[in-house]
């Protein structure tokens, strides 16, 4: 795909601008619909490539322009859920939210992002990323009234999440990322059947695939559970030996101010690691040489030629200038690496 050393990437959503949803603010709601809300989505599309292209960034995305919410967006497209029947779940043992209900078998009748994705392959000769949800994250942002099984529910997308995959990869993707924020909390389930109902979502790809484990965006139930975590926070050492085992290519996580020990990354020597060197959940743009220094860090435990500079998370809720100086430092602290290591 590409053989440029340290190739810098985001982990997923960038600001959107003010004309298609209401700007630092996560999981707002479009401000057009219909044909206007189509050709808005294009445009922001366009926009967010350029920026990401501006800063230098390699592998580029559509920054989750044709998005709302990184689960039920897709979940919106498929049969089986009702959108107008709610309960009121925890997500990820954290916070009480809103959810649909799964009513019937779930089945995705047609292709979710494989337009979107097609319009971003046609737009740039960089290698792209795009983002789904996993399975298991899927399942926890939704109510069960048909399968009353996590883990039937789990095999059910996987098998969805498997026909996207391969539709995104026939358009031109490079790679695909599936977001697990669950795969930090449910440690049994993760080991049992989320690691094995991922595999069944990649299965049979040929692309580079991506499974990304964060802390979550910088809300306020985030950050109160980051306080309950101790001062290291070992969540990763629960899954990465399976994980390690595992077919996925790449393994995209949060190290930027995330207490995370570093040395946890060698339980998954041999994968390549998307390293986030950015923190989203502060205003605070690093220097390049601060996000030299955790890409150092990290050297000690992932091969160069397996190091892919990251943000932690995504970007959405921050500004759209803080969210530019980010992507600006992330690419010139890479660069300075880069340079170390090939000196
Ligand atoms: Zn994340």
């Amino acid at each position: 795909m590409t053989k440029l050393l340290l190739p810098t990437s985001t982990a997923g959503s960038l600001p959107k601008p003010s004309w298609l949803a209401e700007p630092e603010k996560i999981w707002s709601p479009w401000a057009l619909e219909g044909e206007q809300l189509i050709e808005a989505k294009q445009d922001a599309l366009r926009l967010s490539l350029q920026e990401q292209v501006h800063a230098g960034i390699d592998i580029v995305s559509d920054g989750e322009q044709t998005r709302q919410h990184f689960v039920t967006t897709f979940i919106e497209h498929l049969d089986g859920v009702d959108f107008e029947n709610r309960e009121t779940v925890k997500i990820r043992d954290r916070y009480d939210a809103s959810v649909p209900s799964v009513v019937g078998a779930v089945s995705r009748q047609k292709p979710v992002f494989v337009e979107d994705a097609k319009f971003l392959r046609q737009q740039t000769n960089q290698p792209i990323k795009w983002a789904l949800p996993g399975p298991m994250t899927m399942i926890d942002t939704l109510y069960d009234d048909h399968y009353k099984s996590r883990e039937k529910l789990a095999w059910e997308f996987a098998k969805i999440l498997n026909q996207e995959a391969k539709e995104l990869e026939a358009a031109g993707v490079d790679i695909i990322q599936f977001d697990e924020p669950a795969f930090n909390v449910f440690f049994d389930d993760v080991n049992d059947w989320g690691i094995a109902t991922l595999e069944r979502a990649i299965e049979g790809l040929k692309c580079e695939t991506a499974v990304h484990i964060c802390y979550g965006y910088g809300i306020e139930a985030n950050n109160n559970w980051k306080k309950t975590l101790g001062s290291e926070w070992r969540q990763y050492e629960k899954a990465f030996p399976q994980l390690q085992q595992s077919k996925i290519d790449i393994v995209s996580l949060e190290c930027q101010n995330s207490h995370v020990p570093m040395d946890l990354i060698e339980l998954i020597r041999g994968k390549k690691v998307m390293v986030g060197a950015i923190d989203v959940a502060t205003n605070t743009i690093e220097t390049p040489e601060e996000v030299a220094n955790t890409l150092r860090k990290a050297l000690q435990f992932v091969d160069a030629d397996k190091l892919y500079p990251a943000t932690n998370c995504g970007m959405a809720p921050l500004s759209r200038q803080v969210a530019r100086g980010k992507l600006a430092a992330l690419s010139t602290g890479a660069q300075i690496v880069r340079q170390e290591l090939t000196a």
